[in-house]
């Protein structure tokens, strides 16, 4: 996201040296124009509301803004608010087209990945093995671009897997703008027309270039700590338990490590449509555009957990069969299924030094709850309250009983329970051999295949995105891209 400044005031300082604090404004209206010096109108200064308080604080000049300096004290810091993983997003419209909804499958003789036109040194040939070769799709994939939902690209591509290759696909020939006023928009049918395929190469500025080489240098020192077997991901298997009783030892499972993700991005595809327009200006034109990625840059590889417990129980079953399982005989016997041992064999349990237990705790909080009442409601009980001495009660049932069941109760918060599971015993360590699943590896598990309904997934995966169209000759979108990979990447 790119933050315009918006100015809320203008706010006089006399001589003010700028002291050295992030130029961070708390909200979009937290920036400000200021005159340092009142005389001087023209001598104007950008700042942020952190920054001039921070230098009130410095001189101490606190009494202009009193009320609102011990506000902002007592608020807390802003946090980041992640948008929803677009590869949960992608599966689910995955799932959609796989139940027969959310599709419009590409006629096989429709679909063009190469560009087959060579009049301009843009158009070129493509490279013979891409994820994108249209053998890659299974069936019914591809679709015809606009005619599924696509979700919108909200995570930023780091800038070493921007796509080297973007080829854009642009039957209305809509990358030549003619003219920004006219309006094509359209709902034609994408395939109407003729394929006409564009090749752009990615072209970085040096400060683009300088990202890439941090991003890489931080990338290489993550998987140098991911080999370190140390700092393996693993997660402890505990025995299911309602109550505190002994137990089968708890398990540590390290699944194998999950493997790198994409180094980078040789070819992407970006496809525009007239009938996506979504503004134009001095400059440009901009198209909702749908953009295929390759899948493994937005979903991540799946382990999955039935195959991974399967191979987990198989090797606690061989490590009993080797006597390498602490758990002694007697105990064994009762709990041939781990799962839920019979209530009898409780009994048949002898705790040796092996022997291991869980001990559950539960820590009730109640609920908070508040009434509303009316003003009104309020007197009238206060003068039954009064009038209740020495009243048989009789006359007033009726309308009481009516009052109360009238009255709304609010939940501040609902009564929790948390529980607390100790286990105390030995830890068995098991490797299970799973693979890490990604479409581009082969076919599914059967248990994702049935998660899924396919066999398997697609290689690519479309989100919708929009595309800055320049003028012809119009410079100004050149320097706009050279802005953006100059910015810190915390500005995104
Ligand atoms: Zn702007
Ligand atoms: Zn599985």
């Amino acid at each position: 996201m790119v933050c315009h400044y918006g100015v809320r005031d203008i706010v006089y300082l006399q001589d003010m040296t700028l002291v050295e604090h992030p130029q961070i404004g708390a909200t979009l209206y937290d920036f400000f124009h200021i005159q340092r010096a009142p005389d001087v109108p023209q001598l104007q200064t950008l700042l942020t509301g952190s920054k001039l308080a921070a230098y009130m604080r410095q001189i101490g000049e606190l009494k202009w803004a009193e009320d609102e300096i011990h506000w902002a004290d007592q608020e807390e810091d802003p946090v980041e608010v992640a948008p929803c993983d677009i590869g949960e997003i992608i599966k689910d419209l995955e799932l959609l087209t796989n139940m027969g909804l959310n599709r419009k499958s590409m006629k096989r003789a429709e679909v063009q990945h190469a560009p087959q036109h060579s009049a301009s040194a843009e158009k070129t040939k493509q490279s013979p093995t891409t994820l994108f070769d249209p053998c890659n799709y299974p069936p019914p994939w591809p679709l015809v671009p606009f005619s599924a939902l696509t979700h919108n690209l909200q995570k930023r591509i780091p800038f070493h897997l921007l796509p080297q290759k973007l080829i854009v696909h642009d039957p209305w020939n809509l990358l030549s703008v003619p003219d920004v006023k006219e309006d094509s928009g359209n709902d034609t049918d994408w395939t109407a027309k003729d394929d006409i395929i564009w090749m752009y190469n990615l072209e970085l500025s040096t400060a683009g270039k300088e990202k890439v080489k941090m991003e890489k240098e931080s990338r290489a020192e993550l998987d140098r700590k991911n080999e370190d077997t140390n700092q393996r991901e693993s997660f402890l298997h505990m025995p299911d338990s309602e109550t505190s009783r002994p137990v089968e030892p708890a398990i540590m499972v390290f699944p194998p490590p999950r493997p790198p993700p994409p180094e980078s991005v040789p070819e992407a595809h970006l496809y525009l449509s007239p009938a996506h327009r979504s503004g134009a200006g001095n400059h440009s034109v901009v198209y909702k555009a749908e953009l295929e990625l390759p899948r493994s840059i937005l979903v991540d590889d799946v382990l999955c957990q039935k195959c991974m417990m399967d191979k987990v129980a198989e090797h606690v079953e061989e490590k009993k069969r080797r006597g390498e399982y602490p758990y002694d005989d007697a105990l064994k016997e009762g709990c041939r299924d781990t799962e839920s041992p019979g209530e009898s064999s409780q009994s048949a349990r002898t705790p040796n030094s092996q022997s291991a237990k869980v001990t559950l705790s539960d820590n009730n909080s109640p609920a908070i709850t508040m009434e509303f009442i009316s003003v009104e409601e309020h007197k009238a009980e206060q003068k039954k309250k009064d009038g209740d001495f020495g009243k048989v009660d009789g006359v007033s049932h009726g309308g009481d009983g009516k009052d109360k069941s009238d009255r709304k109760f609010h939940t501040v918060k609902p009564a929790q329970t948390t529980r607390t599971i100790t286990y105390e015993g030995p830890i068995v360590e098991v490797f299970p051999e799973v693979e890490w699943q990604n479409p581009e590896r082969g076919p599914y598990c059967s248990h994702l295949q049935q998660l899924s309904r396919c066999k398997r997934g697609p290689v690519t995966a479309k989100v919708s995105v929009a595309a800055k169209l320049s003028i012809q000759y119009d410079e100004h979108l050149a320097r706009e891209a050279h802005n953006y990979q100059s910015f810190p990447s915390d500005l995104f």
